[in-house]
């Protein structure tokens, strides 16, 4: 399945930011295009169950589904396809060529303690004991 393979490349990703971090990772933020067809709950479920055990274990995810934008080819204008009204809202024409879907991102991994922080070592490598 496409979402347990998602999942596991994440875990991995993240296990190296955590590595590098040295704190407890508490959430991951992603985005992905609309025809990525990532189900949420799935790819949830399956990181849930890969990540046992792992530095990721507990974690939550986020999941951001961007838009799938077109460019007018009447008036140049970027807009994001709505499958109700597949029409340009500058001009209203329907000629118009659909961008590149947006990728699989992971766009930020929020770990505990990293907003206040409470005299730890910020240096990369300090040990903190
Ligand atoms: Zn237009």
């Amino acid at each position: 399945m496409h979402e347990t393979a998602v999942a596991q490349s994440l875990v991995d990703v993240i296990s190296q930011e955590v590595e590098k971090y040295r704190g407890k990772p508490l959430r991951a933020k992603l985005s992905c295009g609309q025809l990525n067809a990532i189900n949420d709950e799935v790819l949830s479920f399956a990181f849930e169950a890969i990540a046992q055990g792992t530095a990721c274990a507990g974690m939550t995810l986020e999941i951001e589904h961007k838009p799938l934008l077109a460019k007018c080819r009447a008036c140049g204008r970027d807009f994001a396809v709505e499958l109700s009204s597949v029409r340009c809202p500058g001009c209203g024409g329907g000629d118009f060529e659909l961008l590149p879907d947006a990728p699989l991102l992971l766009e930020q991994i929020e770990f505990e303690g990293t907003e206040d922080d409470e005299g730890g070592c910020r240096q990369e490598g300090a040990q903190c004991q």
